[in-house]
């Protein structure tokens, strides 16, 4: 049967085509989350036989090409190795590996998926397959949560193309056409069968070998092996790629039989892992809705993709058989065609997901999201129920909140009380805030789990209510003097709330730091000391109010008191008396200065005092400071006060005085006289 691609056709027109087949494949994508819930919902109604055009190795290297050059961010094309005609230098073609993820120029720590198609020539749904889901990947990056997800936290390889020669040559010469197109020395024949040349099961069974059942020597043979284990330029390629990779999952495309096989397929033996095997390919199986089971039940085959996929690096490997037996290796219809796709490109979905704990490791998230978070001043916690199977990493376990959708933080998430429950902080924020977040969690086994699911593409949602009643005011009471080693109550009695006050909190330093709780709690210092009482009181909804009380508390230890430097100054002259250099462990309340002047006694209270002298003499001033508790110190300074000279009147000055009495008496006079004329 000969397809749309007739090998004689002109580089424009191949060029043209791939464009349009592009605005095609790009229509069926549907936008936002419907992708989620059905990823590729293509039509298949039935209508008019409308052919359906293959894509041969050019289409798909340039289709490649132009995936590249519009998300070179998230999808890069690899060229892993050559055909064989490549190699013999009768032709160009390369096997073409694609790497879908984000940051794709770095090898992340992050699970590996393997896609691979077209082993078997003929087989050309099957890299419809292939190159739908890598469209369908790109294109619902950063539109699909999930998909936006698994591009973020997975490395997805396809190798839409693993026989390129083989399918040129059933496009062109031979529809029919199953192996690779080695030209078979000493023999008349071509080709060997990619799929029986896999270097089999490698488990140390000789039944598994390379060349054993299901598999021929004969290069006539469309199950020929090839003369040795990856004698094929196609399958080093492939070879070399996994060994430099941590695939945790694969799947080998290949039609027809509407099946999903796993190993092993050279005989009924199960595998290590056939348990975890069967329940993945179940999941797989009920995605495309095909018949699940072992491979050796659709016949024993060596050498083949699954068994040393398995057997060589415990890849857990599935061959599906794409198409009914009505559609054969390829079906001519588009309507058929895009069945078979619609069928498989979410069975390549899935796989994405699966790949990150394909043992399926019971790893749970419970969280019930409040919508709506009371007002509170003290913050939030927000809790995670998280139970593994292999138990919580809890040095792996993180909060990440975004407020107004500003970036995301990252808060640690705390063992709390009860089992299994882990809780992380929210700072308070004003009324009306809304706030994003999802919780992120490890095994110990590695597997990471975040809730929602495909975080951050979805997210929980909460919106802070207002306060639905007024703050507290604090009242902490009048300041107090009390006696050190005597029991005292603070009293918190005057706050007040509209509601009612949950909470009061006395905090503050003696011997360290104190709190007290209580309306009115009783304490005994043992310091002495001016002690600044903080309380604070808190109302149902976490609004709080501070106030302070000073408290003053005295010991028997005496003040020290100094008045400062003896002086001297001359009569009528000011004289400061400064008792601020005395000292007391606590507080001096009172300072008094005591002295005889005139004959009588002064007393001046006052810290520091201003006293003018009148009279000459030498005054002794005793100074006696006390502090609260009665304890108290004199000191005595002394003031000098000398008579203040008078004046000597000299030869120029007596003249002066005398001519300016005479002008005053003058003045005088005159005005006298005027008044007598009016
Ligand atoms: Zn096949």
């Amino acid at each position: 049967m000969q397809t749309g691609h007739a090998g004689g056709r002109v580089l424009s027109l191949v060029v043209s085509f791939v464009l349009v087949s592009f605005t095609l494949m790009m229509a069926f994508v549907p936008a936002g989350d419907s992708v989620r819930e059905n990823p590729l919902p293509l039509s298949v109604a039935a209508g008019p036989p409308v052919p359906y055009d293959y894509s041969n190795y050019t289409d798909v290297e340039l289709t490649l090409t132009a995936f590249q050059a519009s998300y070179p961010h998230i999808l890069s094309v690899n060229d892993i190795g050559d055909s064989w005609e490549t190699t013999a230098g009768s032709g160009n073609r390369d096997i073409l590996a694609v790497k879908i993820s984000d940051n794709v120029a770095v090898d992340e720590d992050e699970p590996e998926l393997l896609i691979m198609a077209l082993h078997h020539a003929r087989e050309w749904p099957t890299t419809e397959i292939a190159m739908q889901f890598v469209q369908s990947m790109i294109v619902g990056y950063g539109t699909d949560a999930r998909i936006s997800w698994l591009v973020d936290n997975r490395e997805i390889w396809v190798i839409p193309v693993v026989n390129p020669d083989g399918l040129d040559y059933a496009m062109s010469v031979d529809d029919m056409w199953r192996k690779n197109r080695r030209d078979i020395e000493s023999s008349p024949e071509f080709g060997v069968d990619l799929n029986r040349n896999y270097n089999g099961s490698e488990n140390g069974d000789p039944a598994g070998d390379w060349g054993g059942v299901g598999s021929s020597d004969d290069p006539a043979s469309e199950v020929y092996c090839g003369a040795a284990p990856f004698s094929e330029p196609e399958l080093q390629a492939v070879r070399d790629f996994v060994d430099s990779h941590d695939f945790q999952i694969g799947i080998d495309f290949h039609s027809y039989g509407e099946l999903v096989l796993w190993p092993w397929c050279y005989n009924s033996n199960i595998t290590a892992d056939n348990e975890d095997l069967i329940r993945i390919g179940n999941e797989l199986a009920a995605v495309n809705g095909y018949t699940a089971t072992q491979g050796i039940d659709l016949y024993p085959t060596t050498g083949d993709s699954t068994d040393w996929l398995y057997g060589h690096s415990n890849i857990f490997a599935y061959c599906i058989e794409v198409g009914s037996n009505t559609d054969g290796f390829h079906p001519p219809y588009k309507h058929d065609v895009d069945r078979i796709l619609s069928q498989n490109v979410p069975v390549a979905i899935l796989a994405s997901e699966l790949c990150g704990d394909k043992y399926g490791r019971a790893f749970d998230m419970v969280h019930s999201p409040p919508g709506s978070l009371n007002y509170s001043i003290s913050g939030w916690e927000l809790s995670v129920n998280i139970t593994a199977a292999r138990g919580v990493d809890t040095s792996a376990l993180s909060l990440f909140i975004r407020v107004d959708s500003s970036p995301w933080s990252q808060v640690p998430l705390q063992v709390t009380a009860s089992n299994d429950t882990y809780a992380g902080l929210v700072s308070p924020l004003p009324a009306g805030s809304t706030i994003d977040y999802y919780f992120v969690a490890k095994d110990l086994g590695g597997v990471e789990r975040m809730l929602p699911s495909y975080s951050p593409y979805e997210v929980f949602t909460a919106t802070v209510l207002a306060p639905a009643s007024d703050p507290p005011v604090a009242d902490a009471g009048g300041d107090a003097v009390v006696a050190m080693g005597v029991s005292c109550a603070l009293d918190g009695s005057g706050s007040y709330d509209d509601v009612a006050i949950e909470s009061y909190v006395w905090t503050f330093e003696d011997n360290g730091p104190q709190t007290l709780y209580g309306v009115a709690p009783e304490y005994t210092f043992v310091s002495p000391g001016v002690f600044n009482i903080t309380l604070n009181v808190t109302d149902g909804e976490g609004q709080s109010s501070i106030d302070n009380v000073i408290i003053t508390v005295y010991d028997g230890v005496a003040p020290v008191a100094l008045a400062g430097a003896d002086g001297m100054i001359l009569t009528g002259g000011s004289f400061e008396l400064n008792g601020s250099e005395s000292t007391d462990n606590v507080a001096i309340v009172s300072w008094r200065w005591t002295f005889v002047y005139n004959g009588s006694d002064v007393v001046l209270v006052g810290e520091v005092m201003e006293f003018i002298f009148w009279t000459e003499g030498v005054y002794l001033i005793t100074l006696n400071v006390t502090d609260a508790h009665g304890n108290w110190d004199a000191a005595e300074v002394t003031v000098t006060v000398l008579l203040q000279p008078i004046p000597e009147f000299s030869t120029i000055l007596v003249p002066v005085l005398a001519v300016l009495l005479a002008l005053m008496l003058c003045g005088r006079f005159k005005r006298r006289t005027s008044r007598s004329v009016k």
